[in-house]
């Protein structure tokens, strides 16, 4: 073996003004990290030491730096993939380079609490990737709740494309839970698209989505649905969804996936009918009929002000 002798930088690159020499033994030294807000400016690595979970055993995150680094954090060991996290404040991502959390290969696993705050002006651009969302994956045991996506939220991706999830995996015969999720941005993406959750390819995997909504916008080439791209059985509860966009399968473009089961579910612009989905007009949605008939504390709207219902 042939080592690089020499001032390394922490990528492995040489540093300024050293010149390598090669020897056989390991003759190196490494400059430390340069972190700034928790991630390395060299190599990208998280900073371990840059934020430590509260005594519930949450990551709180309050500022932008801090999601980005949770989703780093997450990303670079295995092990970190059941880590929770908390949101204590509405979060603007403008400027910030976020890769979303967990992927295909190593699912998130943990509970991720929005603290019923919104994520907004976030980007997230990985056209030939599949599994793309604000989680890119999940398995099965972790619980996203009480966030919201709101409208300058934009994801492109290739298959397997969310607003909230874009890919799920996990036991044969588990459940996700998911609830009081909102999703107003914009998907651009192939195939297997949806708001809440992009793709749950396994049939024998279900989601339950409760208080879930979008009024997002979906572009998308086939197989997408308002809510979910495939989720088959899935258990819907007062959710709402406008179907506004394009690759809808005419009959399923709220849910995909093998018959899903509505409870008090709305929608505006679909052709998919089931029992337990109605519609409902804009003007419905704007003027307080919708909230009133969702009929669930989650939600409130601000008549005058919001166009829609909104997660409290
Ligand atoms: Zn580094």
């Amino acid at each position: 073996m042939v080592y690089a002798c020499g001032t390394l930088r922490c990528d492995g690159t040489a540093a300024e003004g050293t010149t390598l020499t090669y020897a056989n033994t390991n003759g190196a030294q490494y400059q430390p990290h340069v972190f700034d807000q928790g991630i390395c400016q060299v190599c990208s690595v998280p900073d371990a030491e840059y934020l430590y979970p509260n005594r519930q055993g949450y990551y709180p995150i309050s500022t932008p730096q801090a999601l980005r680094w949770f989703a780093a954090y997450v990303a670079s060991n295995p092990a970190h993939a059941s880590l929770d996290a908390r949101l204590t404040a509405d979060l603007n991502m403008r400027g910030i380079p976020f890769d979303g959390i967990g992927s295909i290969a190593v699912p998130y696993s943990g509970e991720f609490d929005g603290g019923s705050h919104t994520i907004d002006y976030l980007t997230i651009r990985k056209t030939d990737q599949n599994g793309v969302g604000f989680i890119n994956s999940a398995h099965t045991t972790a619980w996203i709740h009480d966030l919201t996506l709101s409208s300058h939220f934009a994801i492109t991706g290739y298959r397997y494309v969310g607003g909230i999830i874009g890919h799920v995996s996990g036991p044969e015969g588990s459940i996700i839970r998911l609830e009081r999720l909102g999703f107003e941005g914009t998907l651009t993406l192939n195939n297997n698209g949806g708001a809440i959750v992009g793709c749950i390819p396994n049939n024998n995997i279900t989601a339950h989505l409760r208080s879930c909504y979008s009024v997002g916008k979906i572009t998308g080439t086939t197989e997408c649905g308002a809510l979910s791209g495939w989720s088959s059985y899935a258990r819907l509860t007062n959710c709402y969804a406008r179907v506004n966009g394009s690759g809808w399968e005419t009959g399923h473009d709220v849910v995909r996936g093998f018959t899903p089961v509505f409870r008090n579910c709305y929608t505006y612009g679909a052709k998919q009918t089931a029992e337990g989905l109605s519609t409902f007009t804009l003007t419905e949605m704007r003027n307080g009929t919708l909230l009133q008939n969702l009929n669930d504390p989650a939600y409130t709207q601000v008549t005058g002000t919001d166009t829609n219902p909104k997660l409290r």
